[in-house]
């Protein structure tokens, strides 16, 4: 297929991005048994961070190789005038790169919509009340269905269900809802929505639902580290808050941009046990050293530097040659 100068670009971007993506895709899909253990050795807050990033990493890296390389290299080296043929694997690569985000998109607004009529009915059916151990008014849900979630992405608010209220003691309930708020101060709700976001390796094959299911339960560990703070009672408290309401029968998760209390109902003899067996330590005010930052900023750099290099943009257009024909 004959392309001209401006179509080829977007073609050879495309195709790039959709080649490194998924042999990265691959890689962190391989790698992600051994990341799981690796996370086991970290604290769940710095475990949770690491594997949502491990997540990203592909998306990322390769918009940034074909922003920063393969763009430039095209746009200083090829020639303006030239009709190029284009090899129909280069095209239908650069096709399949246009239906990842478009997946994306569409599983988002899903998302959003089930999300949104989600917490509509809770407001219909419920009311705002203040409950002992929380601050901010708590949205209460009249009802039969026991449920404690956190829903929202821009003000993520608090809705439990009247047979949960009902049922807690004051300090069980104390210690669900701090679990809940965790979950809000360290954005939760939000990065749920950019793992919906990140592409799949391929359409409609979701390779990368085993990281992103690790990523969920050490989330659910950091917030239930967060809720205990170090506090013996506290841990009782929440095991014996999640096993009440998982008796009640609790569903474990009601949308998909929605934390349940319950996130997943496998997870909830762990998550019991680790309660009772060791009071978790509070992970927070974990900040990343002075060196680990300079070492950041002197690896970007390094990168910066190597691809301002004459030599590596025309490797690159080599390259993107290759990927032409
Ligand atoms: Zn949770």
């Amino acid at each position: 297929m004959t392309l001209p100068y401006v179509l080829r670009l977007l073609c050879l971007c495309g195709a790039s991005f959709f080649l490194l993506h998924l042999a990265l895709g691959l890689a962190v899909t391989l790698l992600t048994p051994a990341a799981a253990r690796l996370a086991g050795r970290m604290r769940p807050r710095r475990a949770a961070r690491f594997l949502l990033a491990l997540r990203l990493f592909p998306a990322a890296f390769s918009v940034l190789v074909v922003a920063g390389l393969c763009t430039p290299s095209y746009l200083l080296l090829e020639p303006a005038s030239t009709r190029e043929e284009v090899s129909l694997w280069c095209v239908l690569s650069a096709l399949l790169c246009v239906t990842l985000p478009a997946f994306s998109v569409v599983r988002c607004v899903r998302a959003a919509r089930r999300s949104l009529g989600y917490i509509r009915c809770c407001q219909l059916a419920g009311r705002q009340e203040h409950l002992a151990g929380e601050s901010a008014p708590v949205w209460v849900v009249e009802g039969s269905a026991p449920f404690m979630v956190l829903a929202g992405i821009v003000r993520p608010r608090l809705i439990v269900s009247r047979p949960v209220v009902n049922a807690l003691p004051v300090r069980q309930l104390a210690a669900a809802m701090r679990h809940e708020h965790a979950h809000r101060i360290s954005r939760d709700n939000f990065k749920r929505l950019l793992l919906l976001l990140a592409p799949d390796l391929f359409p409609l094959w979701r390779g990368f639902a085993q990281l992103e299911r690790v990523w969920a339960r050490f989330a659910e560990w950091a917030a239930d580290d967060y809720a205990v703070a170090g506090d013996s009672q506290r841990s009782v408290s929440l095991a014996s808050a999640l096993v009440s309401v998982a008796r009640l029968g609790a569903c474990p998760q009601a949308a998909p941009l929605i934390t349940s209390l319950l996130a997943d109902d496998r997870d909830l003899a762990e998550r019991v046990d680790r309660l009772l067996r060791d009071v978790p330590q509070e992970s927070g005010g974990e900040r990343r050293s002075v060196a680990v930052r300079i070492a950041g900023i002197m690896v970007s750099g390094l990168l910066l530097a190597l691809m301002v290099q004459p030599a590596t943009l025309s490797s690159v257009h080599g390259l993107l040659e290759h990927l032409t024909h």
